[in-house]
């Protein structure tokens, strides 16, 4: 099926199929969610800054929408493909219900590598693309948000194209926006604030103490990777590795994030920054640390290196970092790996409240987002981890049985149509 074509959409059903068995879910909702309600393939055209036209392929997918409009971020990367969208939405799905928000689960993508485009041609290509998706999207239908290679800015401006198109302005239609065009507080920090409030939880039951002895490594030091060390590093740990695309860098002793920070507006990229060693991104992943984020890309962490990873807690700040057959070494090895959909799953939570914000014109505080942001992952935390006790199962799999369960019963609730 075409569906299936990519290893994460794969992973996915494994998992999926994994926590079916757990909690002997029902055949029919089983096969409905083994494949997406629906999705749209558009040839996004692009007038280039040297006059000549390029058409890049553009998705957008929903998984399912029982709960609620369909949710999901939208990746500009030179290796999206439609069935990794779609594993993608499918991810979001659960995690939606997971979380316990009234959304369903979405993707989208384009295949791009966005860093050889000039910002004209990166707002000509969203504007495009907007306008041939436009008939999917809408605050009460599905709400993109950003993901690897989108931001504030790429929202705002399929905010404004959607705007222009309907005739006044629209901010609930994206989340993830600038402040100044309707974003809320906290939003940009928000999944990986969410990933170290997941990472204070787990480090609670594994009893390790979150202060200066802890070293933290760090794979993808974008949006998530960057929030999610400054937020471990106030609260007392040590990062001692992190990384992006041109590579890694360690110390042992600790990096200085505000260093790293002046180093990374001169020079772009983490590769040569002078006060640590430089390490590749399968190396870092193998370095000694008690806790791990991979944050960049997902199947980093596979059968051929989960057995050398030191870390004692494995918090996934990307989507799908881990094969299946990764997970089970780490289950084997009794690594507490917090799971994308959980870990994660602070964005979206965030992007939910932006969206509530958006709907009634009405802002919140950062402490207001932020509380409430804590209140909800710290309790599907430990939803999750007393499904794991009480089932004897992997955090991951009681992850999706949480997510699972919550939308089952909804379906079931609704009914199949016809
Ligand atoms: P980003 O584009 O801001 O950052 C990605 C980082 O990964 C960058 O540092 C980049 O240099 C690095 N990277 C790219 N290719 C790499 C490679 N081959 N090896 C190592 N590093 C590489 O993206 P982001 O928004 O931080 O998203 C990162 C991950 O988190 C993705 O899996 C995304 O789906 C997931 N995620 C993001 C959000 C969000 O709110 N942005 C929410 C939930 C999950």
């Amino acid at each position: 099926m075409i569906w299936e074509e990519s290893h994460l959409y794969k992973n996915s059903l494994r998992q999926l199929d994994r926590a079916a068995s757990v909690m002997d879910l029902d055949p029919n909702i089983l096969i409905r969610l083994h494949t997406p309600k629906r999705a749209l393939i558009v040839s996004v055209p692009v007038m280039m800054d040297d006059g000549k036209i390029k058409v890049f392929d553009g998705y957008r997918v929903h998984h399912n929408m029982i709960l609620g409009p369909a949710k999901g971020g939208i990746r500009y990367h030179q290796d999206v493909t439609l069935s990794e969208v779609a594993a993608l939405a499918m991810l979001m799905t659960f995690k939606c219900s997971l979380m316990a928000l009234p959304l369903g689960g979405a993707k989208g993508g384009i295949c791009v590598n966005p860093s050889e485009l000039s910002m004209g041609e990166l707002q000509r290509m969203t504007r495009r693309y907007t306008t041939e998706i436009l008939p999917f999207i809408g605050p009460e239908k599905d709400i993109p948000a950003p993901d690897i290679g989108t931001n504030g800015q790429v929202m705002s401006w399929i905010m404004d194209t959607y705007s222009q198109e309907v005739g006044h302005a629209v901010p609930g239609v994206v989340t993830g926006k600038p402040i100044d065009v309707g974003g809320s507080l906290g939003r940009e920090e928000a999944t990986g604030r969410g990933v170290v409030y997941t990472i204070i939880e787990a480090a609670k039951v594994a009893n390790m103490n979150l202060d200066e002895s802890i070293s933290v490594s760090i794979q993808g030091y974008g949006n998530v990777g960057g929030a999610a060390a400054r937020k471990i590093e106030k609260i007392g740990c040590k990062i001692t590795s992190i990384s992006d695309v041109s590579g890694g860098i360690y110390n042992a002793n600790g990096l200085n994030l505000d260093d790293v920070k002046t180093y990374l507006d001169k020079n772009k990229v983490l590769k040569g920054y002078p006060e640590a060693d430089f390490v590749t991104n399968t190396e870092l992943l193998e370095l000694d640390c008690d806790i791990l984020i991979p944050a960049a890309l997902d199947g980093q962490i596979t059968e051929r290196n989960a057995d050398k990873i030191k870390a004692k807690i494995i918090a996934e700040g990307a989507n799908g970092p881990t094969t299946s057959a990764g997970d089970q070494i780490l289950n084997d090895r009794g690594v507490l790996v917090i799971p994308d959909i959980l870990a994660n799953a602070g964005g979206v939570v965030v992007s939910y409240f932006e969206w509530v914000q958006g709907l009634q014109h009405l802002f919140w505080t950062e402490k207001e987002v932020n509380n409430k942001l804590w209140d909800i992952m710290s309790a599907a935390f430990h939803r999750v981890h007393h499904i794991s006790q009480e089932r004897k199962v992997s955090i991951r799999t009681a992850a999706l049985v949480a997510g699972i369960d919550r939308l089952a019963s909804a379906m079931k609730t609704r009914g199949f149509f016809p």
